[in-house]
Parts: structure tokens; sequence; C-alpha cells
């Protein structure tokens, strides 16, 4: 066991057992984590997906446009859970937890004890609510299945309607752009991305969405969806305007998977509270990844981060805290996108109260923002195809050192010499 376990933490027993439920990239990492950190006892990962754990972000990216195989998201592949001696509860699902008795109840009534659990449930593609929905063909993105049902449809000759100018949204018009097809965006919010990114960074994405064709429409409401006598789908808006198009997409966020959660008791809101060892109101349950909320100094609150850095590292924290490790999970949240070419970063959680300072121009390749507090510390970047000076960006949040402004907008001081 790893030598930095701390005089009197309890060693978990060999005899033990650990149960991951959610093969997914939280679980997968938990998984691997739980053994290289030395643990000997059971060790069960328990997803419903037929999938070994996988890593999502290229499903809307490399693998809808048809240039990587869906196996290559694999974060494990079958020969390692041998290796690893682990139980991998292939397309299984489990259905209820007792706490009292630390059992899980399967879904074919199978029942399974556990000593620690840890919940990697992650989310699902929340569903268009408008009427229509539940009558009207229309695709979501979250799983491999997902992303090969839907490629097909991103050719020359389609038109796809995205609803949603988020994040999965504007990966997904991207690559339809790409991949040939007409694309119309429609976004409720007044801006692109407007939850997570300054006003500059929606004005760039929508420069960048129009310069490949695609139509984008801001504060447009959707009052209804249907289906055509030939088979088209139709969007209705709130103004009465209708668009017409061969297939709908909803990127209209997650919905995480706290069901189990919160059947059983447990502290939830929006997901599953842990605090800052992952650890849920039941001292043998964790958390981790997209369905976890956290509480995180870097934004001063609890929240739920949904991004391939969290799951991976919070699913390695999960892993140490239920060996009694110490963990003090509070990483620099890190997201990327990546559309038509362009990479996107973003280093923590950029505020409208920040002093915004640009180091090149948004309207421009390749740019940097700065969000500085009062105090002219930084306290959160994001940059386009500017991934090397983003490293520096990071340093500089981390050290949470005060900086000068015009010199950090000066492009000819190196970041390096910040
Ligand atoms: C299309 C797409 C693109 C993305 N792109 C980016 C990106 O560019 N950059 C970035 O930082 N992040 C990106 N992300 C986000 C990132 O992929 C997620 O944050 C990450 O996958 C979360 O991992 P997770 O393990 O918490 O959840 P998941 O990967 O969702 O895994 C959870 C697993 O648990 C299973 N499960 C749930 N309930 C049960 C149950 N009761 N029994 C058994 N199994 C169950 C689910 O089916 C699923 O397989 C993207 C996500 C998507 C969907």
């Amino acid at each position: 066991m790893n030598s930095e376990r701390p005089h009197g933490a309890t060693a978990i027993s060999p005899a033990a057992a650990i149960v991951i439920i959610g093969a997914g990239q939280a679980g997968g990492w938990a998984a691997q984590t739980l053994r290289s950190e030395g643990f000997t006892g059971r060790l069960v990962l328990i997803g419903d997906e037929t999938h070994p754990p996988y890593e999502r972000p290229s499903l809307s990216k490399t693998v809808l446009a048809g240039e990587a195989a869906p196996a290559s998201t694999w974060l494990l592949k079958p020969e390692a859970f041998e290796a690893l001696r682990l139980e991998w509860w292939v397309d299984s699902r489990v259905v209820r937890i007792d706490r009292g008795a630390k059992c899980l109840e399967m879904s074919d009534g199978e029942l399974l004890s556990y000593d620690k659990l840890i919940l990697c449930t992650g989310g699902k593609a929340r569903a268009l609510a408008v009427p229509g929905a539940d009558t009207t063909p229309s695709y979501t993105l979250r799983t491999i299945g997902d992303a090969l049902s839907l490629a097909p449809e991103l050719r020359p000759g389609r038109s796809i309607v995205v609803i949603g100018g988020g994040w999965i949204g504007l990966e997904v018009a991207a690559t339809a752009r790409q991949k040939g097809a007409e694309v119309t965006v429609v976004e409720a919010q007044g801006r692109l991305c407007e939850r997570t990114v300054p006003p500059e960074i929606s004005g760039h994405l929508l420069g960048l969405h129009g310069a490949h064709g695609t139509r984008v429409m801001l504060g447009a409401h959707i009052t209804g969806i249907a289906q055509d006598a030939d088979g088209l789908s139709v969007v209705t808006l709130a103004d009465g305007n209708t668009l017409t198009c061969h297939a709908i997409v909803a990127g209209v966020g997650l919905v995480p998977n706290d069901a189990l959660a919160r059947d059983a008791g447990l502290e939830c809101d929006g997901g599953v509270i842990v605090d800052k060892s992952c650890r849920t109101s039941d001292p043998d349950i964790l958390a981790a990844g997209d369905v976890a909320v956290t509480p995180n100094p870097w934004a001063g609150r609890h929240l739920r981060l949904e991004s391939w850095q969290n799951a991976q590292e919070q699913g390695i924290a999960a892993a140490r805290a239920a060996l009694g490790l110490p963990v003090d999970y509070a990483p620099l949240p890190w997201f990327w996108s990546d559309q038509y070419g362009m990479n996107l970063q973003i280093y923590g959680f950029p505020l409208p109260s920040h002093r915004v300072v640009a180091r090149g121009t948004p309207s421009g390749d390749s740019f940097l923002l700065f969000h500085l507090d009062g105090d002219d510390v930084v306290q959160a970047a994001v940059g386009a195809n500017a991934a090397r000076d983003l490293r520096f960006a990071r340093r500089l949040i981390e050290q949470r050192r005060q900086v000068d402004p015009d010199r950090l907008a000066d492009p000819n001081v190196p970041m390096a010499r910040q």
C-alpha cells in the first residue's frame, strides 16, 4: 500500500470488496487507481453500456466525423481487465443501493455486497422538453451508440438543426459542416456558450461558425417540433417561423445520473454532494466525475464539473480516498473544445466581475484572454490556438500572483517572464 497513508488511517482489508457503479471515464480511472495503489481485494466495475470504459470527447469530433474508430476512445482494453483482476459487469444496471445491508440490487434481481462503493454514474443527455418532442425523432449525443447513429446524417444534401449553442451543440455543428451538411444552430440565450465564457469568446465562436457557413440564431426560442408528411422535421420558433430539416440534434445539457443516490437517501443537489475527499454523506460511499457536486476552492462554492480532466482526476482521487489515503481534491478546472481546427481552452472560472485583459485580438486566429480580479491576480484564462501560452497562464493562476496587466497584454513580453 502507498506509503502516504497517514498514521491512524485504516487500511482497507484485503478481504474487502470495492464496487464502482459506472464504467465510464471516472469509473475506469478509479478501478485502475485502486490496483495501482495496492488494493488486493475484490474489485467490481459495473456498467450499463456494452463498451469498456471510454473517453467521450472525440464522440463529437473525430468519431462523429468517421475519422476515428469508436475503439480508439477506450480507456481500458478488455485484455487489461484480467491483469487488473477487475470484474467488469458489462451491460449490467444497478437499480438500488441498500446502505443498511451494504448491498446493491441489479436489474435482474442479483445482489452484490460492497464494503466501499464509488458512484461514477455520469449523466445523460437532457431530452428536449417542447411539444412534439416525444413523437418527433431527434438525436442527442452522449454515447458511442449516439455518435454512430448520428454520423450518417452528416453529409452533403442533408440539413441539420442543432438546438443549443453550447459546447456539444457547437462541436456537432462544426463536424456536420465539415461533412458537408447544411447547419442551423438555434440558441435561446443572447450569445453562444453564455454560461461558461466571456462575450469576447462567444463573439469569436459566432464569427467562426458564420465563416464556415453555419446559420446561428441567437435569442431564438423553440415552441415545438414535429414531423411533416414527407418525413422531414419541422422546428417551430416563438416568432412563428419554422425551420425544416432532415435531422434535429438536441445539445441542451446534461442530467446527472443521481437517482440511485437520491433513492438511497444520500445528500444530493443537482448531483451527488461530496466533500473534498470525494465522500458522500455516507462515509463508505464516494462519488466522482460528472455526477459529483464538489466543493471547488477556485469557484468558492460547490459545483458539478463536466470535463475530461475532472472525470480522470476525481476518479483517481475517489479511489485513493476509498483506500483511506489523504485526498484534498481541488484541481484548477480545465476544459477544451475543438471546432473547425480551432483549439479553445479554459482554465479556471471566468466571471463577469473580472477585468478582461486580451493578449492578441479575439477576432484573430490565436489569442488569450486573462481574467483578473480587483488585485490584478489572474483568476482564469481562455485561449484560442494558444496552448503553449496557456500553460504559463495556468501557472500564473495557480500561483495566485499579482501581474502587470500591460505586460500581460504585450505579445512581445514572453509569458515565461510575466
Ligand atoms: C460528446 C461529448 C464531447 C465531450 N467533449 C469534451 C471536451 O472536448 N473536453 C472536455 O473536457 N470534456 C468533454 N466532454 C465531457 C467528458 O467526456 C465527461 O465529463 C466525462 O465523460 C465524464 O465521465 P464520467 O465517468 O463522470 O461519466 P460517463 O462517462 O457518463 O460514465 C458514466 C457511466 O455510468 C453508467 N451508468 C449510469 N448509471 C448506471 C447504473 N445505475 N448502473 C450501471 N451503469 C450506470 C453510464 O451509462 C455511463 O457509462 C465531452 C462529453 C461528451 C458527451
